[in-house]
This record gives structure tokens, C-alpha cells and sequence, in this order.
């Protein structure tokens, strides 16, 4: 049980997967590597395991969790795929791209993975690991990100025992880092097909839109938590993603009291990306955060990101870990 028991570090072999997967049958949070983040999953279908994963996390119980299917045939069972819905989940899962639709009726997913809202965030993940969990379960997983609510997001073993050794089951360890490094991109496609970015990530919602769906969307400010404030969905967090130290950003230098997290030609105390790679520095900024954080600096600045392409996802995350 989360809170008092010891958490298991177990390789994410076949034999791994297969405990993680008995685990997760009878209830348990299993911390489970994707190519975003680890992420902490629980059946979706309990009511009492969902429940365990807002415990655990500490996370407030109004701020939704994404349910991780095997693909398409899972999402309709749980979901309406409305407009380009169906045809994304089809053809560019698995990815790191969350869409947030209309809940099915009768769905058997706890009414607290969606906090009571009637639509729900669907991802089917690009992870080995991952993919096979899912087919070991006969159920869908809820999965939001391994780690204390509002603490730096972890891409490794390491990181999610950082905060949640103790109050989980058991983390599956793939002994790499996670590939994309940052969280997925949140669309929500409403009943007439349109769209609307909740939170950017490493899939361009532009590229994608142009190339199946018409009508312009919005897309804008997000709120703390790491998504735009919603009409279906209440609650703001005023702070996200935080490594617990005043940071500065845009930081051209540091000062003498500062950890400075450098981007290509602004060397810093670690770097980003030396060759100024917008991808490398997503799949590199939270080790960066959790390596800032264990500094002996009482303070952060980071150097300046683009904003272009996945930088836009990258620069999100860096103003709410600064808030
Ligand atoms: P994460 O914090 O990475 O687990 O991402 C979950 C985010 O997805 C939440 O903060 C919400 O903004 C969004 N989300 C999840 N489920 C829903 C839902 N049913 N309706 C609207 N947004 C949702
Ligand atoms: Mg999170």
C-alpha cells in the first residue's frame, strides 16, 4: 500500500511488465516509463486505485488525469471521437499527443479520473514498455506524471523515487531516460470537430491541424498546471513543474549565487543542448531542473530558449516552474 510500504525498483523486462501488470490488476500504482515523462498509472476503472493516485501525488482532486489506452479500438470504448478524433487515434497514435473528448456514456472509467467532467484525456503512448503493459491489462490506465503535484517532472527511475519512494508500489525502471522529455501536447476536439491546444508539447498541433481539420482553432496563455483554463474543467494551480528555488529566466549570464541551466552557445553549469537543439533540450530540461535542484546555488536562471517549434512546449514549462 502507498504511504508506508517499501517501493520496488523492478527492471522493465517481460517478467517486470508482467508483475507490473498483477500489480495494477489488484489496485496498485506502478510508476511506468513513455516517451514523455514516467508516469504514474493506476486501472482507470477503480474508483479506489484512481483515488490512490491523487493520494500519493498529493495532486488536488478537480484537476483531471490522462487514461492511457492500447489505441483506437480502446478509445472507443471509453469515448466519442468526434470530427478528426477517430482518424488521429487511427493513424498518428501512438504518440505523445493527448485528446481530450466527449465521454461515452456508461464508460466504466471512475467519474474521478475526469473529475467529474463529461470529456476525457485519451493518449495511446510510443513506449515499449508502456504498449506492453497495456496489452498485459484489460483495462485502461490512468496516468498522470510520476511525481509529487507540482514538483519537476521525471524522465527517470531516479527521479520519480525522488518524491514518491514509499508512497507507491513499484516503478518499472527502463534504464534510459525518456526519449521526448516533456509532457504531451493537449488537444481537446469538441463535439462539432473543431479544436482547441491545451497545452503544448512535443506534437505540432499546426502541422497536424493543416492536415486534417480546416477551420482555424485557438490556441493561447495556459493556465499553472500546465493547460489553458477550460469552461468544462475548474481549478488553477499557480505553480507547476517547480524545482524549488527562485528561478530567473532568459538569463543571457548568472550571477555568483545562481545554477545556471545554459542553451548552446551559453555554456552554464549544465547545458541544455551545446548545438542549440530544440529537441535535445525538451528531452534534457528536467534532468537539467532536478540537477539545479540538488545544486548548492540557493537559485536558478536559465539561459534563453527559442520560442519555435517544441521550444514553445519547452518555455511553458520553464514559466510555470518559475511562477
Ligand atoms: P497531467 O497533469 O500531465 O496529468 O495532464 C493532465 C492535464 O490534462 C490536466 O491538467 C488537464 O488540464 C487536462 N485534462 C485531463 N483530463 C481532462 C478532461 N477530462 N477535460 C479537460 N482537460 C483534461
Ligand atoms: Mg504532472
Amino acid at each position: 500500500m502507498s504511504g508506508k510500504n517499501v517501493t520496488e525498483l523492478v527492471l522493465a523486462d517481460a517478467a517486470g511488465i508482467a508483475r507490473a501488470a498483477r500489480c495494477l490488476e489488484s489496485g496498485g500504482l506502478v510508476a511506468v516509463p513513455t516517451e514523455t515523462v514516467y508516469g504514474l498509472a493506476a486501472r482507470a476503472d477503480s474508483a479506489e486505485a484512481v483515488a490512490r493516485i491523487y493520494a500519493a501525488k498529493g495532486r488536488p482532486d478537480f484537476n483531471p488525469l490522462i487514461v492511457h489506452v492500447a489505441g483506437l479500438a480502446q478509445a472507443r470504448e471509453l469515448a466519442e471521437l468526434p470530427g478528426a478524433a477517430g482518424v488521429i487515434a487511427d493513424i498518428v497514435w501512438p504518440a505523445p499527443l493527448t485528446m481530450v473528448v466527449p465521454l461515452k456514456p456508461g464508460s466504466r472509467l471512475a467519474p474521478a479520473v475526469t473529475a467529474g467532467l463529461p470529456s476525457v484525456a485519451l493518449r495511446s503512448p510510443d513506449h515499449p514498455v508502456m504498449q506492453a503493459l497495456l496489452a498485459a491489462c484489460d483495462f485502461p490506465l490512468a496516468a498522470p506524471s510520476a511525481n509529487r503535484s507540482g514538483f519537476v517532472s521525471p524522465t527517470t527511475a531516479a527521479h520519480v523515487l525522488a518524491t514518491l519512494d514509499g508512497r507507491i508500489d513499484m516503478v518499472l525502471d527502463d534504464g534510459r531516460p525518456c526519449s521526448e522529455g516533456l509532457e504531451s501536447t493537449i488537444v481537446a476536439i469538441r463535439p462539432d470537430g473543431s479544436w482547441e491546444e491545451l497545452r503544448p508539447g512535443p506534437i505540432d498541433l499546426d502541422s497536424l491541424h493543416q492536415h486534417y481539420w480546416d477551420a482555424p482553432y485557438p490556441r493561447g496563455p495556459v493556465d499553472a498546471e500546465g493547460a489553458k483554463p477550460r469552461i468544462e474543467a475548474p481549478g488553477q494551480m499557480t505553480s507547476h513543474y517547480a524545482p524549488g528555488k527562485p528561478m530567473r529566466l532568459n538569463a543571457e549570464w548568472a550571477e555568483a549565487d545562481e545554477f545556471w541551466i545554459g542553451f548552446g552557445g551559453l555554456e552554464g553549469d549544465c547545458n541544455l543542448s551545446a548545438k542549440g537543439s530544440l529537441w535535445e533540450a525538451a528531452a534534457r530540461l528536467y534532468a537539467a531542473l532536478h540537477e539545479a535542484a540538488r545544486a548548492p546555488q540557493p537559485r536558478i536562471a536559465v539561459a534563453p530558449v527559442p520560442e519555435v517549434g517544441v521550444g514553445r512546449a519547452i518555455n511553458d514549462r520553464l514559466r510555470r516552474a518559475a511562477a
